[in-house]
């Protein structure tokens, strides 16, 4: 099996794998208890926390734990409305946000909130001057992620946080995918709310975190008991915790090296691509991109038709975004970015992680371009296409 598919999820790291294991049979007593095994895992949650906070930049009491990068979104949108909803009741946030933030956004809406939606650039860039524009005086919130799960494109995060500082409006960034991937500090871009993830760098699945600055009040998100100092009620997810811990360490450690490995593999399947298989373009953008994505777009096939001819083949790829295979509409980000329903419907993501070869990334591209060859052939779109043409090689 060939895994290209970082962007959903990853596999635990073995090192990430040990430091869980002894948080389940043998050192399980709960965090809130007075003896000795307990106050072990109070003090294993702590240890995770600071390595966590390590990777922003920021102190160990700015991390709250969740249950993954969605609750994360969550708290961050409904808490932030409900401490500033007196202030005022609108929010700004983009279209190409994941769903975590873009149906919270609907839900406030709900309830009384006005979201404008930003529009991107064919690169899924958001402009600054549009977000400048769209900030009005009962502003509260600015939610926009740090880098985009589907075309990899990093947003001007640092820009956007002193435009929100400067007018005293909270900043909301979804950093799940840059979170351990590229250099991030929540202080110096004026960030005062971040959601990150442990299964997007190595972790296991089911725990994230939000980062809130120091002096940002935010109302709890779980009612209960006194843990996470009472934002976050419920029983710590000790071994879970634990091993975004290690896996923040991991991430922190090997950033540079891992993105430049990634680096050259991307580069390596975009080149490949664009000189083998014709008619397809690099959705995202080409510079300011996540060191491990590739999105592309094939005229004349579906991109679900390619995943599952890949699949048969052993390769694990995404059409769109995982997130947005249920529903059959294309994905709202490349509708966003101003591709047309045909483009959108014939994208195929491809996210690579520095344990891949370039044997593998080869493998993928030869696997690729038969089934686009293949798929194109049934196609009669494509027939009547290059009948237009005359004959097309299609290498
Ligand atoms: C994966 C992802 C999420 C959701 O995180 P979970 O931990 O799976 O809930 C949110 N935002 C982005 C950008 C993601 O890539």
């Amino acid at each position: 099996m060939i895994y290209l598919d970082n962007g959903a999820t990853t596999k635990v790291a073995p090192e990430v794998l040990e430091a869980m294991l002894p948080w389940f049979c043998e050192k399980y007593g709960n965090p809130s208890a007075v003896y000795t095994s307990g106050q072990a895992g109070k003090k294993a949650v702590n240890e995770a926390r600071r390595k966590i906070a390590a990777v922003i930049g920021a102190g160990q009491e700015e991390i709250f734990f969740t249950s993954g990068g969605t609750e994360s979104d969550n708290w961050a949108l409904k808490a932030a409305a409900e401490s500033r909803g007196h202030r005022g009741r609108h929010i700004v946030t983009t279209k190409i946000e994941h769903h975590a933030v873009l149906h919270t956004c609907r839900f406030l809406e709900r309830q009384g909130f006005e979201v404008t939606y930003l529009d991107v650039d064919r690169e899924g860039m958001v402009d600054k001057e549009a977000l400048k524009a769209a900030i009005r005086t009962d502003t509260i919130l600015i939610s926009v992620m740090y880098a985009n799960n589907e075309i990899g494109t990093i947003e001007p995060v640092r820009e956007i946080g002193e435009i929100a500082r400067e007018r005293g409006i909270l900043f909301h960034t979804d950093a799940v995918q840059a979170f351990g991937q590229i250099p991030i500090n929540a202080e110096e871009m004026k960030i005062d709310l971040l959601s990150a993830s442990a299964h997007k760098l190595n972790g296991p699945k089911g725990v994230g975190m939000l980062y809130v600055r120091p002096g940002v009040e935010l109302g709890p998100f779980m009612h209960g008991g006194g843990q996470e100092r009472g934002f976050r009620a419920g029983t710590e997810n000790v071994p879970g915790i634990v091993g975004f811990g290690a896996a923040a360490d991991r991430a922190l450690s090997r950033m540079t090296e891992k993105a430049e490995k990634e680096r050259a593999l991307r580069d390596h399947l975009i080149r490949r691509i664009e000189n083998e298989i014709p008619y397809c373009r690099l959705n995202g953008h080409r510079e300011k991109r996540l060191p491990g994505n590739v999105n592309f777009s094939f005229r004349f096939v579906q991109g679900e038709a390619l995943a599952i001819a890949m699949d048969m083949k052993g390769v694990c790829v995404s059409s769109g975004s995982a997130c947005t295979v249920d529903d059959g509409e294309p994905s709202h980000v490349l509708l966003a970015a101003g591709l047309g329903k045909e483009e959108a419907h014939g994208a195929l993501r491809m996210t690579v992680s520095a344990e891949n070869t370039a044997e593998e990334t080869d493998r993928a591209v030869d696997i690729l371009k038969q089934a686009v060859c293949r798929l194109r052939e049934m196609s009669s779109a494509y027939r009547n296409f290059t009948a237009g043409r005359g004959t097309v090689s299609q290498g």
